[in-house]
């Protein structure tokens, strides 16, 4: 989080420059406030959002006559945070289903939003914790895929099960999940294909994966990956995806790079599922638990 804070600090982030002018000007009349709104808008924090914290803001500053930049600041901090919910249970369910069964993760999201990645890194956490993973490569329609995830399985030391190339997805979920039974394994990650061709097929097709693994042991977490730089377009998927799968935690992945900020709080307030891991990076360890102080304290810099 030191280094969130950090890069969000030193980025040209929109909802962290929004909050830094409207700290920084003498008056706060009509035309500040219409143009504090604007930026945060456009900083992918949704209309609801905008309109809330606006308003508190002014209420705040106009009733407790706000001059000094501390006080201002200390409110903002306070808004912000309840909007981030810092409340939300954001840990990861690894409950199995029953004894000597794996906690399942299902980790689903659109091709190159860093689902795969993002099965890597926490592969890797997880064995950082003690546990055992089986990772599943159910995105079998691209062959690279299942290579990638094969190699982040190496490079952080789990094995990964494949099915044959262009075969059934869901069959080799289920056979992961049969083999992490099998050797007694703590967690199996199943990676799925990310096509957004139509809802039907995608529907279809994640609602078989975890149909046919349920028959061997429940899913325990569902896993949403959304590239937090792509806004408004990530939000439209994120409104897909959670009408085909019961989304159980997002995962907001290159908040390191250009992402705006203000989509941490417009995912979690529309799907009402917490965010609850954050992509930082490309390597192995940047993952991190979703931290609401960290956020509002690298946004408010
Ligand atoms: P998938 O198609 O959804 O499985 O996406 P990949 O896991 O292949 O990732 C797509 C690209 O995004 C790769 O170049 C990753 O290295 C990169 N990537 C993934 N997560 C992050 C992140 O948190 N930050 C940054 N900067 N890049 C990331």
């Amino acid at each position: 989080w030191a280094r969130l804070r950090r890069r969000l600090a030193g980025s040209n982030n929109a909802l962290a420059r929004a909050l830094a002018d409207l700290l920084s000007v003498d008056r706060l009349d009509e035309e500040t406030w219409d143009d504090f709104e604007t930026t945060l808008i456009t900083s992918d924090l949704g209309v609801g959002p905008t309109t809330e914290l606006t308003g508190a803001l002014r209420r705040r500053f106009a009733v407790d006559g706000v001059a000094d930049p501390a006080e201002a600041r200390r409110i903002l901090h306070e808004e912000l945070l309840a909007l981030v919910d810092p409340h939300l249970d954001r840990s990861l369910n690894l409950t199995p289903s029953a004894d000597g069964l794996p906690a399942v993760v299902l980790v689903v999201g659109v091709n190159g939003t860093g689902k795969t990645t993002t099965v890597g890194k926490l592969a890797r956490v997880l064995v950082a914790e003690g546990r055992s993973v089986l990772l599943g490569a159910a995105d079998t329609f691209r062959a690279a895929a299942t290579e990638q995830l094969a190699t982040w399985g190496e490079r952080v030391g789990v094995h990964t099960v494949r099915g044959p190339e262009a075969g059934d997805p869901a069959s080799v979920a289920f056979d992961a999940v049969a083999q992490g039974a099998a050797e007694g394994v703590d967690v199996v990650i199943v990676d799925t294909a990310g096509r957004l061709h139509t809802k039907t097929g995608l529907m279809d097709e994640l609602g078989k994966v975890k149909r046919v693994i349920e028959k061997k042991a429940a899913v325990s977490e569902v896993l949403l990956v959304l590239d937090a730089t792509t806004g408004q377009n990530g939000m439209t998927q994120a409104r897909i995806f959670s009408e085909v799968v019961d989304v159980t935690g997002i995962v907001l992945t290159k908040l390191d790079g250009s992402a705006k900020g203000g989509i941490v709080i417009q995912v979690q307030r529309e799907l009402g599922v917490p965010v609850k891991l954050v992509g930082l990076g490309e390597g192995p360890d940047d993952l991190a638990p979703f931290d609401p102080e960290g956020f509002v304290a690298g946004i408010l810099g």
